[in-house]
C-alpha cells in the first residue's frame, strides 16, 4: 500500500459519499446499513465478496463467553441475526441451536461460572448443569464433563452463504459492490479521500471504512497509525454425513473441541490452538497433526464420533490483536477514516453490529453502542496481552505475531 502519487493512472474516477475497503462480513454489513440510510456507498473487494475469514469460519453465533466490554455490541448484532431473513431476503441457514459450554475440571467450572455471570449481567439467560445432568440431556456426551452452561439464544448460520447475501442486499439498496478490485493506494484529496485500485478505477469519497480484515494495517499505515495485527486461524474439519443427533453448538472451555452438526449430518469441528496463516501468500495451512489431535479430543468428548471420517480440512486468514479485542471506530489521526478490523475470531457473530455501529458513526457522528475498548488509539502505548494469546495460539502463530 502506497500513497496514491505512486499509483498507476486511473482510467475512471467515481465519486461516492462513502467507500468501504474490504468485502467481508463487516464491510458488507457496513455497506448495507449505509445504503439503507441513503448513503451512496462503494464496497471495494480485492477478490470475491466473503471469500476470506467471513466465508470459511465455523459459523458460531455465540453470546456465551463474550468479553465483558463486548456484550452491547454482541447483543445488537444478535438482534440483527435474529431478523436476518427479513433484512436480506434470503435464507442463510440461521438457526437458534443454543450453545453448550463444557468444563472438564474445577478450575474450568469456575471459568464457566464467571462467563455465566458476565452474560447474566447483560440479560442473557444461562442454565447451569452438573456433568451428570448434562449427559442425561445430551446423551451423546461422554461422562468426562464436570459442568455445563447452556444459552438457548445462541445460534449458528452458514458462513458460505451470509456475506454474498448481505452484499447482494446492499446492492439492492443502491450500494455499488465492486469485486476483483484491490485498493492499492489511498490518499487525502480535496478534503476527502482518493482510493486507487488495481482495476483502473479510482474512487473519491469524503468518508472511508477500513474493513480489510487481516490486511487492514496496510491501510492504517497510510495515515500514520498502526496496530500489532497478526494473522492466524483455527484449523477446522468436517466429517462425512452421520445421523443427526448433535443439535446445539458445543464448545469446551479449554477450546480443545468446538463442534456442531448440520441437519444434513456433517459434523464441523474446530479446536485450538490456532495456527499461523499467511496473508501475503494468501494461505492458511492445516498441519495434519492438528486434525489428528482435535479428532482425539472429539473422540473423548463424543465417543460415537470416534470412527467418523474426515472429508475436508481448512482454516482461514483472520486478524488477531494481542489483547483479543478488535479495532472498531474512528481513526486517531484522520477525520473521515473509520477502522473495523482484527475481530480476533469473533467477527462472524458481531459483524452485523459492527456494520450498524459504523453506519451510526458515519451518518450521525455518534453511536449508542459503546466502542471505547476498541479504539485504535490504545496501541499508542504497549497493551497487556490477553491470557488467551499464549493459551489459544501455537508457537508458530505467536512467533509470527506482534
Ligand atoms: C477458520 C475460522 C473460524 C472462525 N469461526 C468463527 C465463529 O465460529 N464465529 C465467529 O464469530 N467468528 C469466527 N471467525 C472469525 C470471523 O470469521 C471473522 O472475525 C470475520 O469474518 C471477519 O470479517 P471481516 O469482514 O473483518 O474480515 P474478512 O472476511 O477477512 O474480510 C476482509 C476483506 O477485505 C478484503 N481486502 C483486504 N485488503 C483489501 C484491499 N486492499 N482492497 C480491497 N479489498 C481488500 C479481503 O479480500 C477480505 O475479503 C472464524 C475465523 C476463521 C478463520
Amino acid at each position: 500500500m502506497t500513497a496514491s502519487s505512486s499509483a498507476r493512472r486511473s482510467e475512471t474516477t467515481r465519486a461516492f459519499d462513502a467507500a468501504v475497503i474490504g468485502g467481508g462480513l463487516v464491510g458488507s454489513w457496513t455497506a448495507f446499513f449505509l445504503a439503507r440510510r441513503g448513503v451512496r456507498v462503494a464496497l471495494l473487494e480485492k477478490g470475491a465478496v466473503g471469500a476470506q475469514s467471513s466465508g470459511v469460519n465455523f459459523g458460531n453465533l455465540r453470546l456465551q463467553g463474550r468479553h465483558p466490554t463486548q456484550f452491547p455490541l454482541s447483543l445488537r448484532a444478535h438482534a440483527i441475526w435474529e431478523q436476518l431473513e427479513q433484512l436480506v431476503g434470503e435464507d442463510c441457514e440461521f438457526a437458534a441451536t443454543g450453545h453448550l459450554y463444557l468444563a472438564f475440571d474445577e478450575a474450568e467450572s469456575e471459568k464457566l461460572e464467571a462467563h455465566a455471570r458476565a452474560g447474566e449481567s447483560h440479560g442473557l439467560a444461562i442454565e447451569r448443569l452438573d456433568g451428570a445432568a448434562a449427559c442425561r440431556r445430551w446423551p451423546w456426551l461422554a461422562p468426562v464433563v464436570r459442568a455445563a452452561t447452556w444459552s438457548a439464544r445462541d445460534a449458528t448460520a452458514n458462513p458460505r452463504l451470509v456475506t454474498p447475501v448481505v452484499a447482494r442486499a446492499a446492492a439492492r439498496l443502491g450500494a455499488s459492490v465492486i469485486q476483483n478490485c484491490r485498493v492499492v493506494a489511498v490518499d487525502r484529496a480535496h478534503g476527502g479521500f482518493r482510493l486507487a485500485t488495481d482495476s483502473g478505477l479510482t474512487v473519491a469519497a469524503p468518508q472511508i471504512v477500513n474493513a480489510a480484515g487481516a490486511w487492514a494495517v496496510d491501510i492504517a499505515r497510510c495515515f500514520g497509525e498502526t496496530a500489532p495485527l497478526f494473522a492466524a486461524g483455527p484449523p477446522q474439519f468436517v466429517t462425512e454425513p452421520l445421523p443427526y443427533r448433535i443439535v446445539p453448538s458445543v464448545q469446551t472451555v479449554d477450546g480443545s473441541v468446538i463442534c456442531r452438526q448440520v441437519p444434513r449430518g456433517n459434523v464441523i469441528v474446530a479446536g485450538y490452538p490456532r495456527t499461523a496463516s499467511d496473508p501475503v501468500a494468501n494461505r492458511a495451512p492445516v498441519p495434519p497433526q492438528k486434525t489428528l489431535s482435535t479428532m482425539a479430543h472429539l473422540r473423548r468428548l463424543v465417543p460415537s464420533l470416534a470412527a467418523a471420517r474426515v472429508i475436508r480440512v481448512w482454516s482461514g486468514i483472520e486478524g488477531y490483536l494481542p489483547d483479543m479485542l478488535p479495532v472498531i471506530g474512528p481513526s486517531a489521526t484522520t477525520p473521515g477514516l473509520f477502522h473495523a478490523f482484527g475481530l480476533c475470531g469473533h467477527g462472524f457473530q458481531i459483524g452485523p453490529g459492527v456494520g450498524a455501529a459504523l453506519s451510526d458513526l458515519i451518518v450521525d457522528g455518534r453511536t449508542e453502542t459503546p466502542l471505547d475498548a476498541c479504539s485504535i488509539a490504545r496501541f499508542q502505548r504497549p497493551v497487556v496481552p490477553d491470557e488467551k494469546w499464549t493459551r489459544e495460539f501455537d508457537s508458530e502463530a505467536i512467533r509470527t505475531g506482534p
